[in-house]
């Protein structure tokens, strides 16, 4: 593919093998990283069909301290994340056999798999698969040609988002940092809304972007602001996504889903009812 492989001739230093990088150099690295400077190095599955750009993707994961495995198709990926899941997957949309939709898909239906973040990677001009991949439960996807830099920088935000779930959820064991709007209980610790007998799961971006609003109900947040308190840092991402996440909050609150109020030329609010509101 030419623009993937613009990419390759614009970085050729890249495409070294990443020989003499040692585990010392690598957390060495005095970049603040959350993740990279710890000891325990997060284990990313890159799925790509096209060599090149597999090698440039788990070369510089091999750089930034991760353990890094390429593989070229869906079948085999499917199977080496049910034998075991990775920290991280980085998937191509157009693969040949089972493509990465299917992936996907069949990846958030597994209970074993189910909750391993997703980075889908497209082609230009693939943008509804992109959206479809987002539906299905991809956490943040990549356009090719991108730069490692940009590839890192999604990885890093995507790992830093799980890891910080994962302790939230291991500090609520015993606590109660829950919040009530509406008639929704949030469980930030157990990633749950709770709304009568009902308890609704959502992804661990679903979650944040619906924490996030509920939080502060009543105040418009443009789509910059919920990606930067969802992200927690700034990176180049468009607000598609975010309008994604929205409709599959709302879905996944049926008939509440109308607490979440698109505010025209802004962005989004979550809505808070008073028992003398007329909707009520
Ligand atoms: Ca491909």
């Amino acid at each position: 593919m030419v623009a993937s492989l613009d990419v390759v001739s614009l970085a050729p230093e890249m495409m070294t093998p990443p020989m003499g990088i040692t585990s010392e150099r690598l957390q060495a690295r005095p970049d603040g990283s959350l993740l990279w400077t710890s000891a325990s190095r997060p284990s990313v599955l890159v799925v790509e069909d096209e060599a090149d750009i597999r090698e440039l993707i788990t070369y510089n994961l091999l750089k930034e301290g991760c353990q890094a495995v390429g593989m070229a198709s869906g079948e085999e990926a499917l199977e080496a994340i049910r034998r075991q899941v990775p920290a991280l997957v980085v998937l191509d949309l157009m693969l040949p056999g089972i493509d990465g939709l299917s992936v996907c898909r069949l990846v958030r239906s597994n209970a074993k798999t189910q909750a391993v973040p997703i980075l889908v990677v497209s082609a230009k001009g693939e943008e509804a698969d992109v959206v479809a991949g987002l539906n299905l439960g991809a956490d943040d996807y990549l356009t090719k040609p991108f730069s490692p830099k940009v590839l890192i920088a999604r990885v890093r935000a995507v790992l830093r988002r799980y890891s910080e779930a994962k302790t939230m959820r291991e500090e609520d064991a015993g606590s109660e940092p829950s919040f009530q709007v509406n008639d929704l209980v949030i469980h930030p610790g157990r990633h749950q809304v709770v709304r009568g007998a009902q308890t609704i799961d959502f992804t661990v971006t679903e979650f944040r972007v619906l924490a996030f609003l509920a939080e502060k109900p009543g105040r418009v947040f443009t789509r910059q602001q919920i990606l930067d308190g969802v992200h927690g840092d700034n990176y180049a991402i468009t607000d598609r996504a975010i309008d994604v996440q929205i409709v599959g909050i709302r879905k996944k609150l049926g008939d509440a889903g109308g607490y979440i109020e698109t505010v025209r030329g802004v962005g989004y609010r979550f809505r808070e009812i008073y028992a003398e509101d007329p909707n009520l």
